[in-house]
């Protein structure tokens, strides 16, 4: 909202101008942690509520009818560039659109969108760039409702994909892209790292470099799309390193309380404004009232992410070596577990080790759910980045219906455990899983 808006164009009425955004002092760059108490919002626009109101309304007045048409013709890309100011709120309001700029703020991105969850904010970005017949490549595994929408919906009308694992080396990947090309179209490549469940790293420069030596010359590109859910944006900002577009699970760390379903989409402007085009016709924007909860997560995204990083390394301390555990798949561990060549990603594209991790424990099923069940203070739940610490199993939850196969090939074992570390005591959470650990 703090465009200078164009009021005087349409020789309208002039609309009031927001001040502009507080971006430095002096030479003194600001941080997004900074940032995010003001950026995108002018109180003074507001009745000088220090807070942004909710905007409840479906629909915004114009100041004239040549304002009318001039929004018009933005929104329906008869003029580049969309919607100047607003117009309805299926295509965007002032909540949305604070949270829109505050969101680009963490990895510079030029532009963001922000989307009802994350999984419309995935089906959004792939409606918006496939075509019956064109290819799909991504890394693999990915969450399991885009390993659907990939595989089983958008299959269902002509789309195609082709996957590399997650780890895989720079002539592995270029393997893939080259099969990709030689089959047509290659409309997306989508990558999730690191990976749920097995936290694998993808190389995303090695990918980025791929993708310009095999499409280098192609009159369209294929975009690089990267599910950057689990670090970021405070661990891993995947525009820095050749991704062309970020998606968000904003349901996870950038919300944060495990009180609402949201998503993301950060990048390029002209990306961006592709997509915005296919969430204005299909409305899979997020709501005015889940906009300003996220804006107050975004407040403290970096107190809590940054104390769960913490919480983790502790715990991960603990757990690792401990007589019932076999193995702790934390990636703060990568370099003494000998894993070079996933150390060597991590080293080049990761500013922190994340607060999600796989615990497999000495046994198998029966052994993972007496843990499970003893927890005190960790909460039996599946999904992650909130402010408590929650535990599930893979294999029996969120995974239950992945073929054994393809399970085995993943390493989806029944002694696996998936924690997700909040912001409590250090010591109180590493008291509960040793006591939780002495039941087994
Ligand atoms: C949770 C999650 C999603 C889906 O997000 P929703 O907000 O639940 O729609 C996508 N990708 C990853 C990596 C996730 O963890």
């Amino acid at each position: 909202m703090t465009d200078e808006t164009e009021a005087d164009l349409t020789g309208g009425v002039p609309q009031r101008r927001a001040k502009p955004a507080l971006e430095a002092i002096g030479t003194r760059k600001l941080s997004p942690a900074t940032r995010m108490m003001g950026h995108g919002y002018d109180p003074m626009l507001s009745e000088g509520s220090l807070k942004p109101p909710i905007f409840l309304t479906s629909t915004f007045v114009f100041p004239n009818a040549a304002a009318g048409k001039r929004h018009f013709e933005g929104v329906t890309g008869k003029r580049p560039g969309g919607a100047d100011g607003l117009v309805y709120s299926r295509f965007n309001g002032p909540n949305q659109e604070i949270l829109e700029d505050r969101l680009g703020v963490w990895e510079e991105a030029e532009d963001a969108l922000a989307f009802s969850s994350g999984m419309s904010a995935i089906a959004t970005l792939f409606l918006a760039m496939v075509q019956p017949g064109d290819t799909i490549v991504h890394s693999g595994p990915l969450y399991a409702a885009t390993e659907t929408l990939i595989a089983r919906i958008l299959g269902k009308f002509g789309v195609k994909w082709l996957d590399f694992p997650a780890g895989a080396t720079r002539a592995e990947i270029d393997a893939v892209m080259e099969q990709a090309k030689g089959q047509g179209r290659v409309a997306l490549i989508y990558l999730e790292s690191p990976a749920n469940p097995t936290n694998a790293l993808v190389d995303i420069e090695a990918v980025a470099a791929s993708r310009d030596a095999i499409f280098g010359d192609a009159e369209e590109k294929p975009p690089i799309a990267i599910d950057n859910t689990f670090l970021g944006p405070l661990w891993q900002q995947p525009l820095r390193h050749g991704a062309d577009l970020v998606v968000y699970s904003l349901t996870k760390y950038a919300g944060g309380h495990s009180d609402l379903v949201a998503g993301g989409v950060l990048g390029t402007k002209a990306h961006i404004n592709t997509i915005r085009s296919m969430r204005n016709t299909i409305g899979t924007i997020c709501d005015p009232h889940t906009a300003w909860m996220l804006l107050r997560s975004l407040e403290t995204l970096e107190l809590r992410m940054s104390r769960a990083g913490e919480n983790a390394a502790k715990v991960c301390a603990f757990l690792d070596g401990h007589p019932k555990v076999e193995r702790v798949g934390y990636l703060g561990f990568l370099e003494k577990q000998d894993d070079a060549r996933q150390a060597d990603i991590y080293r080049r594209h990761c500013i922190g080790a994340g607060s999600t991790f796989s615990l497999f424990l000495q046994g198998g099923e029966v052994e993972s759910f007496a843990f499970l069940d003893a927890l005190k203070i960790a909460k039996l739940a599946v999904s992650l980045g909130g402010t408590e610490t929650l535990a599930s199993h893979p294999a029996g939850m969120t995974h239950l219906s992945v073929p054994d196969a393809r399970k085995a090939a993943l390493g989806i074992t029944d002694n696996l455990v998936r924690i997700s570390i909040g912001v409590e005591d250090a010591g109180d959470l590493i008291a509960d899983f040793e006591q939780a650990l002495a039941a087994i």
